[in-house]
């Protein structure tokens, strides 16, 4: 029973609602009264296909996508977006601009913390084009190693024509997040961006994906979410895509460009509406079960307010800089991310009894990822069913 539940700060696979649970426990035996379960229907049936239908449009409702971009599906997760969003922008850049050579096209990187670092080591290890490092946010940390801030926007050098622009919105394992407030320092700074530019703006939103509505939504060409931080189950991996990116690889690979396998290109998912080969149907299935309990919710709107508040009130407690008892955060004033808050546990043996006295009431996953130490403990955000 849900009485058995322990309260989950896992960043990713994380906590999911109850009731989707308890749905979804009568979905695996039952799907949409056809009385197949849905880890085995056929992915072509007419009920799976209104599912796949839902969940777009619930999608495209909640976040106000335009109809200039398409929703995909994909499996690969985040990582495997590293590698395709470069892979369809250089075959992009390659039709539009047959005659530049590899080592003249550049790929900009906005690097804040471990996953755009991450993503800008496989565009590098993709090759097909430069990688420019357009910020490098350690750069400007208090200790000059640390991922604790967003920089200032005199800080982005884009380059000319660059065939992608890439950042992460939300640095999981850092605890950085850009401002939302385009006024503030902190905000991605858009109005850097060539006005009319061709340079595709692609953005990780992993693990702020549904949280609050995306500031210029309008004005990327990609952005994309490993379902497993914010709104479901691992193996769904919803990506936004301009239309103007969706391009024919074959024969940008045909003027020189790498050639993209098949799955990854976006023309692909676009042409078989996400079908092309058997997606994962209980993510897609148990994330529209997710978004149909955050509309009845009251959408976007009501979960930013609550996002608001409960990051108002951990960080109003957590104040940069400031020691709170055996607590201190890293991360600087303005670039607090809203969903993993990051902070550390002072004291010799502070940081075992605070992990064993949060396991005794009952709380689970407050470990910081391997890579950085500290806690890293997550706001329940929209999956919050109390
Ligand atoms: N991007 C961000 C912001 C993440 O938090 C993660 C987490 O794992 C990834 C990318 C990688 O995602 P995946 O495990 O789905 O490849």
């Amino acid at each position: 029973t849900s009485h058995d539940r322990v309260i989950n700060f896992g960043a990713g696979p994380s906590a999911l609602p109850v009731p989707v649970l308890e749905e979804a426990a009568k979905g695996l035996l039952n799907f949409s009264g056809t009385g197949i379960g849905i880890a085995e229907i056929s992915h072509r049936s007419k009920e799976f296909t209104e599912c796949i239908n839902n969940l777009e449009s619930l999608i495209r409702t909640q976040l106000g996508v335009p109809h200039t971009h398409s929703i995909l599906f994909s499996q690969g997760g985040g990582s495997g977006q590293f590698s395709a969003v470069v892979m369809n922008m250089l075959a992009r850049y390659r039709l539009l601009h047959p005659d530049v050579k590899p080592e003249k096209i550049t790929m900009d990187y906005v690097v804040t913390g471990s996953w755009s670092k991450k993503a800008a080591e496989e565009a590098r290890r993709l090759g097909g084009g430069q990688v420019n490092i357009a910020v490098n946010s350690r750069e400007f940390s208090k200790d000059g190693k640390s991922f604790d801030n967003i920089p200032a926007h005199d800080a982005f050098k884009f380059s000319r024509d660059p065939a992608l622009i890439y950042y992460c919105e939300n640095e999981t394992v850092d605890g950085v997040e850009f401002s939302h407030e385009l006024s503030e320092p902190t905000s991605f700074p858009f109005h850097l961006l060539k006005q009319g530019s061709l340079a595709p703006l692609a953005a990780d939103y992993s693990s702020s994906f549904m949280c609050r509505p995306i500031p210029r939504l309008a004005d990327h060409a990609i952005i994309y979410a490993g379902a497993q931080k914010n709104i479901g189950p691992a193996g769904l991996t919803v990506i936004i895509v301009r239309q103007d990116c969706i391009v024919d690889v074959d024969a940008a690979a045909k003027l020189g460009a790498a050639p993209v396998p098949i799955t990854f290109s976006y023309k692909t998912l676009e042409e078989s509406k996400s079908l092309y080969n058997t997606p994962s149907v209980i993510s897609i299935y148990m994330t529209a079960l997710v978004l149909e309990l955050m509309k009845e919710k009251g959408g976007l709107a009501y979960y930013e307010d609550l996002n608001r508040r409960k990051a108002g009130r951990i960080y109003g407690l957590l104040k940069d800089g400031e020691e709170k008892g055996v607590f201190k955060r890293k991360v600087k004033a303005g670039s607090e991310s809203w969903m993993n808050v990051v902070f550390e546990v002072l004291g010799d043996d502070a940081e075992k009894r605070f992990l064993e006295g949060a396991e005794h009431l009952g709380m689970k996953g407050l470990k910081g990822h391997r890579s950085v130490g500290g806690r890293r403990p997550r706001f329940i955000v929209q999956r919050d069913h109390r």
